[in-house]
């Protein structure tokens, strides 16, 4: 069987846990997630980052940092995970659903001004499959509307915007943003996250919260002669064992970048005839995003001829993946939503499909996999 997903270990993260077992701290905050902070800010010229233990908690810490409350209004895409939600409504605010672009399934950024109200305080783009959302656009409507800008690129490590030949990461763009280096994502350390804070308003609270409403972070670089309690807090931080097996994936980004490229190429290139032929589609990438292959999905043309492309490749032994149940769809969110039709969301829940990737998927697993597609429609 080819699994859908198969969490990648370079090999060295036993070693780097070792270390930070043997070193007598594995609290949060130790060396090593002074070492991936470190990685962050060189790599992605971040200016500050704090690791925590999911995105979800990046983002629950977002809203808390944006003081969001009940009767503020946010606006995110229905085509995303609940943990994009969540954050939000866990500090009482209302969501405001964004369709889905036609040639993508990130949020239409024409869109969002029809959603603006006097509530509203923030815009949360989701960098979908790590393509970027047209942060231009985005970011033009927040300063016209002074919202704030939370992106949630869960999937979006080492992938950046391009305008003007400039290249810049995404997770720049917002005044806040979350990673997440869940087991599902290109760089992994089981259960993980990421808050860039490049707001600097933003940078003091982001530590004391993160350090359960005190100022620690401050009394341990010596700023302060005694910490307390400054602000209301929690515990986002992860363990340093976690950070020292991150440390490790970190360490390899660019070799298992570039075999995800390669696998998400060779998926493209031999699709591509299919495509030509009308029977499926296949990602496109707006020109200003680049691709960090952290997925790889094809369009059927029906929900009855994605069902039967999903049975097929698993009598064969492919497990191939649908995605997202739009949100205001959801069992939970259906009461809440206000009824707007947000059709091409729905299009997506129905019609897309992920297919494997993985760092030690092979060249002949990638061309069977393909083999088996072009046999389930020609
Ligand atoms: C994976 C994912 C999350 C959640 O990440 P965790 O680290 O599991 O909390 C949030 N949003 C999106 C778009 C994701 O893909």
């Amino acid at each position: 069987m080819i699994p859908f997903n198969k969490p990648y270990l370079t090999g060295d993260e036993l070693a780097r846990i070792h270390d930070a077992v043997m070193s007598g701290k594995i609290s949060g905050n130790g060396s090593f997630t002074q070492w991936c902070h470190k990685y962050f800010m060189q790599k992605f010229g971040f200016e500050k980052v704090l690791l925590t233990t999911s995105c979800t908690d990046a983002l629950e810490m977002s809203a808390l940092l944006l003081d969001i409350k009940p009767g503020d209004e946010v606006i995110m895409p229905s085509y995303t995970f609940v943990s994009t939600a969540n954050p939000f409504l866990l500090r009482g605010a209302k969501i405001r659903f964004c369709d889905s672009r036609p040639d993508h399934p990130g949020m239409d950024e024409d869109q969002i001004a029809s959603l603006i109200s006097d509530s509203t305080k923030a815009i949360v783009p989701v960098h979908y499959a790590g393509v970027a959302c047209d942060m231009d656009k985005i970011g033009a409507l927040a300063a016209k509307y002074q919202l704030s800008i939370v992106e949630d690129a869960a999937q979006a490590i080492d992938s950046y915007y391009v305008k003007g030949g400039k290249k810049k990461a995404l997770g720049s763009f917002g005044d806040l943003a979350a990673f997440s280096f869940h087991e599902t994502k290109n760089i992994q350390c089981g259960e993980g996250g990421l808050l860039v804070v490049n707001n600097p308003k933003y940078r003091n609270k982001s530590e004391i919260i993160w350090e359960k409403g005190t100022n620690r972070s401050a009394f341990f670089r010596g700023e302060v002669d005694k910490y307390g309690w400054v602000e209301v807090g929690s515990s986002f931080l992860p363990s340093d064992m976690l950070a020292a097996f991150l440390s490790a994936q970190l360490e390899h980004l660019e070799q298992i970048q570039d075999k995800r490229r390669a696998i998400w190429e060779q998926y493209n290139e031999r699709l591509k005839p299919l495509e030509n032929r009308g029977f499926l589609k296949l990602p496109k990438l707006p020109d200003y995003a680049t691709n960090n292959a952290h997925m790889f999905y094809v369009i059927c043309n029906s929900l009855d001829e994605r069902s039967r492309l999903i049975a097929y490749m698993k009598a064969n032994g492919v497990s191939a993946v649908f995605h997202y149940i739009s949100l205001h769809k959801s069992s939970y969110f259906q009461e809440l939503h206000d009824g707007r039709e947000l059709p091409l969301s729905e299009y997506y829940s129905d019609h897309l499909l992920r297919l494997p990737l993985y760092y030690e998927l092979t060249e002949a697993d990638v061309d069977l996999i393909c083999r088996l597609i072009h046999n389930f429609y020609v």
